[in-house]
C-alpha cells in the first residue's frame, strides 16, 4: 500500500530525514517510536503532504504511484488520513457538520454526488455506536473547549467516518491520559480491517499495551535504526532507547 524509498528530507536546509525505507501492507499496524527530535512528526507530515519540507531524494509510493506531487487534499482523497489535520477550533461548526463536509468534499473531488442524507445518517449512527460517542458530543462546536480525550474522540470519529486506507496517528501529546490513550486504541482496533493500515507514531510503549502492532520501528536521528515486532516495544520500555542508539553511533 505504502512504499517509502530512501527518503531524504530537509527543513530550511537542515537534514531531518536521512534515508527512510518503509513498506506498509494492507491490514498492518506499524508503530514508529524514538526519542524526541528524531523526525517522527516530520515523517508523518511528509507522507500527508505538508509543504514546508524539501524532499531531496527518494520517493513515496501509495498504491503503486508516487504521491510526491500531490497536495495534502489530494492525498486525503486517495485515502490517507493524518490525525491532527484539523486541530483548529471552529465556533458554530459542529463535529457532525465538519465530518459531513469532509466526506462530501472528498466525493466532490472524485466527481461524485454528495452522500445521500439517509446514508450519511446511517453511517453516523453506525460509527458513533461503534465508538460509543453520544449525540451531545456530535453537536458540539469543533474542538472548542475539548479536553485531550475529547479531541482524540473527535479525531477517531473522523477517521471512522472517512474510512481511510492509511491512517497516520501522531501521538505527540505528552499530556494524554490513560482514558485518551484507550479512546485511540479502541478506535484503531475497532476500525481495523484487512484492507486498511495504520502508522502509529508514539513514544509511549503504554499505547502499545492496547494496540498490538505488527511491526515496531525505532527512528533516531532521521533514520530507522531498528525494526522488530511487538516484543521490541516491550524491550524499549524496559531498557529505554540508549542500547539501540549505541549500536548506530
Ligand atoms: P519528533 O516528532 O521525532 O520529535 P520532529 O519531526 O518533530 O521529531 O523533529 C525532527 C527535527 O526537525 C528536530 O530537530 C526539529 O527541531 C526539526 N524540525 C521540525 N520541524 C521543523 C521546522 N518547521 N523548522 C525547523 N526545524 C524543524
Ligand atoms: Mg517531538
Ligand atoms: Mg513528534
Amino acid at each position: 500500500m505504502l512504499k517509502i524509498k530512501k527518503l531524504h528530507v530537509n527543513i530550511d536546509g537542515k537534514k531531518i530525514l536521512k534515508g527512510i525505507d518503509l513498506d506498509v501492507n494492507p491490514g498492518e499496524i506499524h508503530a514508529i517510536m524514538g526519542p524526541n527530535g528524531s523526525g517522527k512528526s516530520t515523517l508523518s507530515s511528509v507522507i500527508a503532504g505538508r509543504e514546508e519540507f524539501e524532499i531531496n531524494k527518494g520517493d513515496i509510493i501509495f498504491e503503486g504511484e508516487s504521491i510526491l506531487e500531490l497536495s495534502p487534499e489530494e492525498r486525503a482523497q486517495f485515502g490517507i488520513f493524518l490525525s491532527f489535520q484539523y486541530p483548529v477550533e471552529i465556533p458554530g461548526v459542529t463535529v457532525t457538520n465538519f465530518v459531513k463536509t469532509a466526506i462530501n468534499e472528498t466525493r466532490k473531488a472524485r466527481g461524485e454526488e454528495d452522500m445521500p442524507a439517509s446514508e450519511m445518517l446511517k453511517l453516523m449512527r453506525e460509527k458513533s455506536e461503534l465508538l460509543k460517542i453520544d449525540r451531545a458530543f456530535l453537536s458540539r462546536s469543533l474542538n472548542q473547549g475539548f479536553s485531550g480525550g475529547e479531541k482524540k474522540r473527535n479525531e477517531i470519529f473522523q477517521m471512522a467516518m472517512l474510512k481511510p486506507k492509511l491512517s497516520i496517528l501522531d501521538e505527540t501529546d505528552s499530556g494524554l491520559d490513560i482514558d485518551a490513550l484507550k479512546i485511540v486504541a479502541e478506535g484503531v482496533n475497532k476500525t481495523r480491517s484487512k484492507n486498511n493500515a495504520t502508522i502509529l507514531i508514539t513514544h509511549y510503549q503504554r499505547l502499545l499495551d492496547y494496540i498490538v502492532p505488527d511491526f515496531v520501528h525505532v527512528l533516531y536521528n532521521g533514520k530507522i535504526v531498528k525494526s522488530g515486532d511487538k516484543e521490541l516495544a516491550k524491550e524499549l520500555e524496559k531498557r529505554g532507547y540508549d542500547w539501540v542508539i549505541e549500536t548506530v553511533s
